[in-house]
């Protein structure tokens, strides 16, 4: 049973200074820099991690390369690299309450939230995708009979990784897991304000027997490591996640050096529809609520846009300021802790700039919109609600990131199809009603990856995540993954 006390003995340890993890060993930068890792919780330096240039990119994309011709891992049996996968989720469960709070120590999500969905998500995703790969099949073309055609799933090389801030291990584990399991090797880089879970996954990997050289780390800024990833001439695939702005670089990067593959998987601005017939009101208020605030909004599929009925506008934004307002916020250390702390303060001042703006342009400010426990040293952000967001405003328009909520107010089914796909983005999504073809209706009409009924934000591994539109292409989990990490191949036998 998970108590307090563990996690206070843990958030105690000292955490000495972090390398880079290329070839199967830590290393220092091969300029030797290094930076501070400043925690969220109390703006304090917690160590200090290895600053990666070029050259060290360089270093583990040839490590990366030397493991995958080498086959030790690339050519081995799939139901071999089956087991070293379900060794790795071993050490990943035995040090749950470790990597959990070590995250959070780095990037402020809410613990009990954290367990769950990073060291817990990550151990499921390395079973999932170990289970998966013995049954992949190739396939046989239903040729004329004077041929054999068949279809070859191979891996595809050396994959670059990289990962945001938010989830790093979830994240990271939806890449790495399936492009492993596939055979392939990888490079990843961690952001540069939560590397410390991923470098000790990277550990864990090792002592589970996945040879040198298949799992790289190396840290450092994205635009010196990413960019050095992305223009590189030896990566094949590149499996981001991040913002839309760095979504574009990376594909300028794949132009201009190798057409490598590029999938992204990028931002959001997540329409949650509520009609005046949801199931239950109360629970729909506390949902909504929750969709957006928990890990203080820094979640990709965060319903940032709260569309409501007419009819019941008033009462049921007034339902959900109130949850807002009554959440705990505050270390993210502490198991009764609903929202934690904004991970940098780079990221606090943008989402206060947001608040800003959204005064600026007309928005009726219901709650929040503030800083608070400033006197920590932390970073942390009251849970925002503004009412009478119009379209185009910022706020209708631009991924917050933070726990920031936006409502609009909508006449008719055919007002709300349109509210929810007047952005760029298509992400995730949610419609409330008991209206069985209305909810079947809404499913075709809005424009998102994912579209939840009657909830919002849940899933699992069995189903794909990814979006549309400007919220990117390609898939994190369920079986489409491996698609990312595979090539197909002709074998056209004569007979
Ligand atoms: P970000 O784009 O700033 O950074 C993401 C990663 O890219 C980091 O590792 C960063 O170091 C690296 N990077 C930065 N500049 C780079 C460059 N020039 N070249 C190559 N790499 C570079 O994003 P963030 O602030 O860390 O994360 C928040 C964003 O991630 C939000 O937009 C959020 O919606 C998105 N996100 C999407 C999903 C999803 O599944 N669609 C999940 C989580 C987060």
């Amino acid at each position: 049973m998970l108590d307090q006390s563990r996690i206070d003995a843990l958030r105690a340890a000292e955490l000495a200074p972090r390398s880079l993890f290329i070839d199967g060993a830590f290393r220092d930068a091969v300029h030797g820099k290094r930076r501070d890792v400043i925690s969220p919780i109390d703006g304090r330096t917690l160590t200090s991690i290895a600053e990666g240039g070029a050259e060290d990119v360089d270093l583990a994309v040839a490590a990366a390369r030397r493991a995958f011709d080498a086959g030790k891992w690339s050519r081995a049996a799939p139901a071999e690299r089956k087991k070293v996968m379900h060794r790795i989720a071993d050490l990943i469960e035995r040090h749950a309450l470790e990597l959990a709070v070590l995250g959070v120590r780095d990037n402020g999500t809410e613990i009990a939230m954290a367990l769950k969905a990073e060291p817990g998500s990550a151990a499921a995703t390395f079973r999932y995708y170990a289970e998966a790969i013995d049954k992949v099949y190739g396939e046989i073309a239903p040729t004329a009979p004077n041929v054999l055609g068949l279809v070859h799933r191979e891996p595809v090389g050396v994959v670059a990784a990289i990962v945001p801030w938010n989830f790093p291990m979830m994240i990271g584990a939806w890449k790495i897991a399936p492009a492993l399991a596939a055979g392939n090797s990888v490079v990843l880089k961690p952001a540069e304000v939560a590397s410390l879970s991923l470098l000790r996954l990277a550990e864990l990997c090792a002592e589970a027997g996945l040879p040198a050289g298949v799992l790289n780390v190396v840290t450092g800024k994205g635009s010196v490591c990413g960019e050095a990833l992305g223009l590189h001439m030896d990566v094949d695939v590149m499996a981001f996640t991040g913002s839309g702005a760095v979504g574009r670089r990376l594909l300028e990067y794949s132009a201009r050096s190798n057409l490598k593959r590029c999938y992204l998987e990028l931002g959001g601005k997540s329409p949650n529809i509520v009609f005046a017939d949801a199931p239950d009101l109360d629970q729909a208020a506390k949902v909504s609520a929750y969709g957006i605030f928990r890990n203080s909004g820094q979640v990709c599929v965060a319903g940032s846009r709260l569309l409501v009925e007419e009819t019941i506008h008033d009462e049921f934004v007034a339902r959900v300021a109130a949850i807002a307002t009554k959440m705990k916020v505050g270390d993210p250390l502490d198991l009764s802790t609903e929202a934690g702390a904004v991970t940098s303060e780079d990221q606090l001042s943008k989402n206060l700039e947001f608040v800003r703006r959204a005064k600026a342009e007309g928005g009726r400010l219901e709650t929040g919109g503030t800083r608070i426990l400033a006197e920590t040293g932390g970073f942390y952000m009251q849970p925002t609600v503004f009412s009478g967001i119009e379209p185009a405003m910022h706020l209708a328009q631009e991924e917050v990131f933070g726990p920031v909520l936006g409502v609009m107010k909508f006449g008719d089914e055919a007002e709300a199809v349109r509210l929810a796909n007047s952005t760029v983005f298509g992400l995730a999504s949610a419609v409330w009603t008991s209206n069985l073809s209305r909810a079947h209706r809404m499913v075709r009409a809005v424009r998102a990856g994912v579209v939840h009924v009657n909830t919002y934000g849940g899933s699992d591994l069995t189903v794909p995540l990814g979006g549309v539109g400007q919220s990117g292409n390609g898939h994190d989990k369920s079986l489409h993954a491996l698609d990312k990490f595979t090539e197909l191949k002709t074998a056209w036998i004569s007979l």
